[in-house]
């Protein structure tokens, strides 16, 4: 994994070049180069970093591959799309992604009331806004107001009930009626992780009973010329194509047979999400089996083929795909605070006149180990280790030479690694899958990869620089949070291997990648980490700039948003400053000015070693 898998996972949006990673795009600045320019600033921590123009990529290859197929099978219904705003509703996202979808009419997707309200205030003109997900009356209502405002709104229903409202909610609010849509329930599933979207047993959509009834309510209540679209979600990060045909098989179908009942407006069959990201850093794991342009083939000819058979219309395609557009906008960088075994250096040996033997072995081994014996002494350097600390269990060496031991035991694996550095992978490999280096990392994965938390999601991870030396450190990499779940763990043989610093005299940054969709809403305060800092490029004809920049809330900002009586919470601490006789009088005032700094900073650490402080 030289190049960290960059080739399979980043679609060309990220390259290596100089040893540094850069965006691959107009003016190619490094990532190190923008951090650099953000921390110049003042700001520590963990940072998010957004690209719009990932953005616009991925919604170009969407609409130009539909489009593209649409042509060649000289099919006879439009392609149209929105975003899902619980993929991302961020202010700074959607601020991006407005003008970028009115270049293409896309418009946005919403499953409650409060993305409703986003999609209605900031939705270009003219783009469509579907409503999913489950609704009551204000919902509704909030709907037919969308429509009313002249947007081009469609309300699917998820249940017959959901029917029943809109029924009344028309009644009462007249004219204007929103296009509705049917979510349809599948017999076929989707897969992987977030099946339950799909199948017969999903949370979601109408039987074919239950669509029989639909139709005659709508037909009752006079509103079948709204019935527009049918729907169906068979899950995200769809990662084989083919139960994708097979429901598109199954709703095309069902399309049909509604048209023939007479849902004579019945002209759009909108396809949900699920596009998949590639994530894998490895050759032979793979999280998608297909390309965008094999999914839109398969669409725009299965529906084509169906169309034909039963002798209706063409339907638009509408799709909601949501992760595969976001996903890769957005790169995480999070600075490294710390190698667990750097603590360990010869200066802090303390060894006796007279050690137990075993020690004096190991110093042994320590001294005389060389590129030929280099693998047997660390082997015998941990079977030492074994029984030394059983030893110390057992009460017959004494907390310094249990001391001596760690650090004679990882003075012995640097070295060994050092020396079989150019002996070639296999010996080298020999030592990095029985010892891991710990790397402690300045974010919190709850906040920042919640689905690395929840469901063992990877993300695409590599340093930022040095990418012209070879890595020796096998890592596991640990968070900030005090949960011994904040870890994130590599498989022998899926290691991920990084470089072996010295912080106190220099910097070293691993960026996450392809963290823009679902992340972000879906992290959590454990320990009141919140959203780190963010900030957006946007490329211009040369160069580039940044705005946008929001640092990570302060704790005072954190315990408000808690509903801590703040005015309260700071008078607390300054009459405890102020009752203490612990603190002289007159240093009082300044004890009070440093607390106050202190509450106005963000939460995440700015360690005093080199570069978390003076960067
Ligand atoms: C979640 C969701 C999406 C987006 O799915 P992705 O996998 O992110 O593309 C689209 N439509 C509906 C109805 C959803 O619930």
């Amino acid at each position: 994994m030289r190049d960290y898998g960059i080739h399979i996972w980043s679609n060309g949006d990220f390259v290596i070049e100089d040893g540094v990673v850069k965006v691959n795009y107009r003016s190619k600045p490094s990532l190190y180069e923008i951090v650099k320019k953000v921390r110049d600033t003042g700001i520590r921590g963990p940072l998010l970093i957004r690209f719009p123009h990932l953005i616009e990529k991925q919604i170009g290859a969407l609409y130009s591959q539909f489009n593209r197929a649409i042509e060649a099978f000289d099919y006879k219904g439009e392609f149209h799309a929105v975003f899902p705003l619980k993929v991302n509703q961020f202010p700074n996202f959607i601020e991006s992604l407005i003008p970028i979808a009115d270049k293409f009419n896309y418009g946005l997707e919403a499953g409650s009331k409060a993305e409703l309200i986003i999609a209605m205030a900031y939705n270009n003109r003219g783009a469509p806004i579907t409503v999913n997900g489950f609704k009551d009356r204000s919902m509704i209502t909030l709907g037919f107001l969308s429509a009313q405002m002249g947007h081009n709104t469609t309300l699917t229903i998820e249940g017959l009930n959901e029917l029943e409202n809109i029924v009344e909610v028309a009644r009462e609010f007249g004219d204007v009626t929103p296009n509705i849509g049917l979510r349809i329930r599948l017999h076929s599933s989707g897969i992987g992780i977030w099946a339950k979207s799909g199948g017969i047993n999903s949370k979601f959509g109408l039987t074919s009973t239950e669509l029989l009834e639909a139709v005659d309510m709508l037909r009752k209540h006079n509103l079948l010329d709204r019935f527009t679209m049918i729907h169906f979600h068979i899950g995200s990060q769809i990662g084989e194509i083919n139960p994708v045909k097979k429901a598109l098989r199954e709703a095309g179908n069902i399309y049909a047979e509604l048209k023939k009942m007479g849902a004579d407006n019945l002209n759009n069959i909108n396809l949900g999400g699920g596009l998949a990201v590639e994530y894998s850093q490895h050759e032979h794991v793979h999280h998608r089996n297909y390309t965008l342009t094999e999914f839109t083939n398969d669409v725009v000819f299965l529906l084509k083929e169906i169309a034909q058979q039963k002798g209706v219309q063409e339907p638009h395609i509408y799709t909601e795909s949501g992760r595969f557009i976001a996903a890769s906008h957005a790169v995480l960088v999070t600075p490294v605070l710390e190698l667990f075994s750097q603590e360990y250096t010869e200066k802090g040996l303390r060894l006796k006149e007279e050690n137990p033997p075993l020690i004096e072995e190991l110093y042994d081994l320590y001294k005389t180990i060389n590129p030929d014996n280099a693998i047997e002494y660390f082997h015998d350097s941990l079977d030492h280790m074994e029984s030394l600390l059983t030893l110390f269990d057992l009460g017959y060496i004494d907390l310094q030479d249990r001391s001596n031991t760690e650090i004679l035991v990882h003075l012995i694996i640097k070295k060994a690694i050092e020396l079989t550095k150019e002996r070639g992978r296999a010996e080298l490999k020999r030592i990095q899958d029985r010892v891991q280096e710990r790397y402690l990392l300045n974010f919190s994965l709850f906040q920042s990869l919640p689905d690395f938390w929840g469901l063992g999601q990877r993300f695409p991870v590599m340093p930022l620089d040095r990418l012209d030396q070879t890595p020796t450190r096998s890592a596991s990499l640990w968070d900030i949070t005090c949960d011994s779940d904040g870890e994130i763990d590599f498989n022998v043989d899926y290691p991920l291997l990084l470089h072996d610093v010295d912080l106190g005299k220099e910097e070293y940054f691993l960026a996450f990648f392809l963290v823009g969709a679902y992340q972000e809403i879906l992290g959590m305060k454990h320990n009141l980490f919140t959203h780190p800092t963010e900030v957006t490029v946007e490329f211009g004809e040369e160069g580039y700039s940044l705005k946008n920049m929001v640092e990570s809330q302060t704790i005072l900002d954190i315990l408000y948003d808690l509903d801590y009586d703040i005015n309260d919470l700071q008078s607390r601490l300054k009459s405890l400053i102020a009752e203490s006789s612990l603190i002289e009088q007159e240093r009082k005032d300044r004890v009070i000015d440093i607390l106050n700094i202190l509450l106005h900073e963000n939460n995440y650490l700015k360690i005093s070693a080199k570069r978390e402080s003076d960067g």
